[in-house]
């Protein structure tokens, strides 16, 4: 057993949406490591309940709930128990600068991780990224912000923890493609004629993993592979053409880079996202855990296909946004949040998805000179209330 570290020597660890997926598996690795890892700092959108329990669990030194109108039932559930409460945007920023913060882990799904992300990183806390969300919004300015700071960036996403895992060690001019794995999602041999009839249920019912409702949507339509693509341009720095996507049904291979030299590194293992959480926190170093192992003899074959853009045309219009740059990705990302939150309520169809992001992309993407904070905050707005407006107006 190592001896146990004493409290400051552990890295302290700010979590931001810890009831969620990625959340509460962030919680299961802590538990794993009491000795190394000190949670801080909890965040959550609404879910008061497992919220206080959490904290109850781990007695962080605050909590903060996204959803201010919660925050009464918050105090009230961890009254006499001395641990701060803070409430809305600026208290998830709070939450994220704390000075005993080391690591902020990043689970929130959506744009709403943008401005606390940033607020890490200008007060030099080590990012752990699963809200892809940020980079496919904020990508260049990320980037910026953290060369400006000398801050570091750690992807817990498993394709870009794959290849970050594959770089360790390599020269950056040796590197010749990344190449980002794909499940294919539920649908990736069902016909497209009939995806018209796709129901929410069919969409949230995903083969190899278990995630938030949003992001199964997300690899229902493969918009999560071109969200992932352009993650991954901001990431590594890499251009465009020089990422692939590459359909491999089993989610064995998590990703792979392909050298100039012809080799080619790959990263396998179950699909289990405590694996790529727990490297983000340990990266450089690998600590030992009962994560599951992959069974040799069970592995039959590793298939792999290439992505139809036409039977998923999300992943195509990622391609273009990414390849338009300016306001286009955070319109495309907006745009793709509003319409799979109106899916999820049955408000419209699993084929209305692209139609409205295509046509949010058409209407609304622009090159400004400057990609600002605001700029961004506006694009976003302005998608989201256009989605309104198209879905009022009927977009069948
Ligand atoms: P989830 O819906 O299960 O959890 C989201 C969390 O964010 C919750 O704690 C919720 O309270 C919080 N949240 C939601 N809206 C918020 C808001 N407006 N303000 C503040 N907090 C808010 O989502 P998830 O599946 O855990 O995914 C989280 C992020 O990780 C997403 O960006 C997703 O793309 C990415 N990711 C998830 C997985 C996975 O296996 N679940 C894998 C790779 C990447
Ligand atoms: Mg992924």
């Amino acid at each position: 057993m190592p001896a146990s570290l004493s409290d400051d020597e552990r890295q302290g660890l700010c979590l931001l949406g810890s009831t969620g997926s990625i959340g509460t598996q962030t919680l299961e690795v802590a538990r794993l490591f009491p000795e190394r890892l000190s949670v801080r700092a909890l965040t959550a959108h609404s879910n008061v309940e497992l919220l206080a329990r959490q904290a109850l669990a781990f007695r962080p030194e605050c909590v903060a709930i996204g959803d201010a109108a919660q925050e009464g039932r918050l105090r009230e559930a961890l009254a006499g128990t001395g641990i701060r409460v803070l409430a809305g945007a600026e208290g998830l920023c709070e939450a994220a600068t704390l000075d005993g913060v080391d690591t902020v882990l990043t689970a929130v799904v959506g744009f709403a991780g943008l401005q606390p992300t940033l607020a890490a990183i200008e007060a030099g806390k080590k990012i752990a990224l699963a809200n892809k969300e940020t980079l496919v919004v904020a990508g260049a300015l990320v980037a910026e912000r953290l060369e400006a700071t000398g801050g570091t960036l750690i992807p817990v996403d498993s394709e870009h923890s794959a290849i970050f895992q594959c770089l360790v060690g390599e020269p950056r001019h040796a590197v010749e493609t990344l190449i980002l794995t794909a499940s294919g999602g539920p649908f990736r041999t069902r016909p497209a004629e009939t995806f018209d009839a796709v129901t929410r249920d069919e969409a949230l019912c995903h083969p190899n993993w278990s995630m938030g409702a949003k992001i199964t949507i997300d690899s229902a339509t493969m918009m999560n592979k071109g969200l992932e693509v352009i993650e991954a341009r901001w990431v590594f720095g890499v251009e465009r053409a020089r990422i692939r996507v590459l359909v491999h049904p089993q989610s064995i291979i998590h990703s792979m880079v392909a050298f100039t030299d012809g080799s080619v590194k790959a990263q396998l293992g179950v699909p289990d996202m405590k694996v790529p959480i727990q490297y983000a926190l340990t990266f450089p170093d690998r600590w030992p855990a009962p994560h599951p192992r992959l069974d040799w003899s069970e592995l039959r074959r590793l298939d792999f296909e290439e992505p139809d853009l036409d039977k998923f045309p999300c992943l195509r219009l990622a391609f273009e946004a990414l390849e338009r740059g300016g306001t286009a990705p955070a319109v495309l990302n907006a745009a793709n949040e509003a319409a799979v939150a109106l899916f999820l309520r049955e408000r419209i169809r699993f084929v209305d998805i692209p139609r409205l992001i295509e046509r949010a992309l058409g209407e609304l993407a622009e090159t400004p000179p400057q990609l600002s904070f605001e700029t961004l905050v506006d694009a976003d707005a302005r998608t989201r209330r256009l989605v309104k407006e198209l879905h009022g107006v009927g977009t069948h």
